[in-house]
C-alpha cells in the first residue's frame, strides 16, 4: 500500500507519522518551502517571527499525552500568559497555551523528521488511472502512482483539487467556510511600557496583539509585536499591499495604546485561508470517497489540536484499509 499525503501542516504530518509507525509507505508533498503550513514562522534579519498560529491548546487527554512527548523532546513549552480583552483589560479564559520553541515552526520540523517529505511541490491534479491514483505537479510532471490519497490542504484549495476526482468531496469542502487574516510583525526601536503581553482588542481592525518575546525561548530585544487583523477587516482589505496593511495596522496599534510605537521594521503576511470558523466537525474526523480522504482543521474543529486528531483519524482509517487488503506492512 502506497499513500500520497498532500500537505505537510499538522494534519498531514500527524497522518504521515501514524502511517510510518504502522509500516505503511507514505509520501508527503507540500508546496511550501518547509513543513508546518499555518504554523510556519517568517525569518527576518531580527530572527523568526511567528506570523501564523500563535499558540495551541490541548483539551483532549489523548492529545495532552502527545503534547507531553513534544515537551519532553524540547520542541513545545507552555506560554505563561493571560491575554486580556482590550482596552478594558479583563483577563481572557484561563487555560494552558502552548507554543513551539524556539519558534512555532519547530514543532513541524520535529514531526517531519524521518518522513518522506517533498517540499516546494505543488500538486495540481489527482487522476484515477487503471493502476491507481496519479498525482501531477504544477509543471505537469507526474509524481507517481498511489493506492490512496490523503488531502490536507485548506478547504478551498482541497475543493479545487477534488473537482475532477471527487465532486462529492469537493462539495463537502465547499461547505467549510475559511476566513482570511492579515498578520503583521512590528520590530520596535525600544520596548513598549505596557502592562500586558497579549490581548484581544474588542473593537477596531485588530483582533489580536502579542509581545513575541513574552513566549518562552525567544529573545526580548529587539522587542517585536505581532498584530492580527480581524477576519472582517482582513476580508474587506484582502488585496491591499503588505506595505499598506502593515502601516495601517501599526497605526491602529498606536491608537489602541494611545501612543505611537517607534518602529524599526514591519513585515506583513496575508493568510487567505487562516481560520476554519465553519469547520465541518466530521463525526469520524476525516472525509472519504473512493480512496481519497480529506483531513485538516476544516474537517474537524478549526484548531491545531483538531488538525492533529483529524490527521491521525484518517491514518487509522488507511491502516485498517491496508489490513483488509492484506498489505499492512506496505508491501505488494
Ligand atoms: C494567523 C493565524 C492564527 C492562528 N491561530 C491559532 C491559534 O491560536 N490556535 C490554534 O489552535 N490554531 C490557530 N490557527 C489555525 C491553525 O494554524 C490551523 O488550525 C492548523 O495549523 C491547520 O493545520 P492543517 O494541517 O489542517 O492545515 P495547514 O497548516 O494549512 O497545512 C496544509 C498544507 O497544505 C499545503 N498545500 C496546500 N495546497 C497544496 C498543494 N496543491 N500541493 C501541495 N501542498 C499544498 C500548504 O502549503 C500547507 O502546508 C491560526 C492560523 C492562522 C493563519
Amino acid at each position: 500500500m502506497r499513500i500520497a499525503i498532500i500537505g505537510a501542516g499538522i494534519a498531514g504530518l500527524a497522518a504521515a507519522r501514524t502511517l510510518q509507525a504502522a509500516g505503511i509507505e507514505a509520501v508527503v508533498y507540500d508546496k511550501g518551502r518547509g513543513p508546518g503550513g499555518r504554523t510556519v514562522s517568517k525569518r527576518t534579519e531580527h530572527g523568526s517571527i511567528d506570523l501564523g498560529a500563535q499558540y495551541f491548546t490541548a483539551r483532549d487527554p489523548a492529545f495532552q499525552a502527545v503534547v507531553a512527548e513534544w515537551q519532553a523532546a524540547g520542541v513545545v513549552l507552555p506560554w505563561s500568559v493571560t491575554p486580556v480583552v482590550l482596552p478594558e483589560r479583563q483577563p481572557a479564559r484561563p487555560e494552558t497555551r502552548l507554543v513551539g520553541v524556539p519558534r512555532m515552526s519547530s514543532l513541524a520540523k520535529h514531526l517531519s523528521d524521518g518522513l518522506d517529505l517533498h517540499t516546494e511541490v505543488q500538486v495540481s491534479e489527482i487522476t484515477r488511472e487503471l493502476t491507481g491514483w496519479v498525482l501531477r505537479e504544477r509543471t505537469g510532471e507526474t509524481l507517481g502512482e498511489f493506492d490512496q490519497v490523503l488531502l490536507t490542504a485548506p478547504a478551498p484549495q482541497s475543493q479545487s483539487l477534488l473537482a475532477e476526482p471527487s465532486p462529492r468531496l469537493a462539495t463537502e469542502a465547499a461547505a467549510a467556510h475559511m476566513q482570511p487574516c492579515w498578520s503583521v510583525g512590528l520590530v520596535l526601536e525600544r520596548p513598549l511600557e505596557v502592562d500586558f503581553d497579549a490581548g484581544f482588542p474588542s473593537s477596531g481592525p485588530l483582533g489580536w496583539v502579542a509581545r513575541a518575546g513574552s513566549r518562552p525561548d525567544r529573545p526580548h530585544l529587539p522587542e517585536i509585536w505581532i498584530l492580527h487583523a480581524t477576519a472582517a477587516w482582513s476580508e474587506a482589505n484582502i488585496e491591499w499591499s503588505p506595505e499598506a496593511v502593515s502601516e495601517f495596522l501599526a497605526q491602529a496599534f498606536g491608537d489602541l495604546l494611545r501612543r505611537p510605537p517607534a518602529i524599526a521594521e514591519r513585515v506583513a503576511h496575508r493568510w487567505r485561508f487562516a481560520r476554519a470558523r465553519g469547520a465541518l466537525k466530521a463525526a469520524d474526523g476525516y472525509l472519504e470517497h473512493e480512496d481519497i480522504l480529506c483531513a485538516g482543521d476544516w474537517v474537524s474543529d478549526g484548531r491545531i489540536e483538531g488538525a492533529w486528531h483529524s490527521g491521525c483519524a484518517a491514518a487509522r482509517r488507511l491502516i485498517s484499509a491496508a489490513e483488509r487488503s492484506g498489505s499492512p506492512q506496505g508491501g505488494e
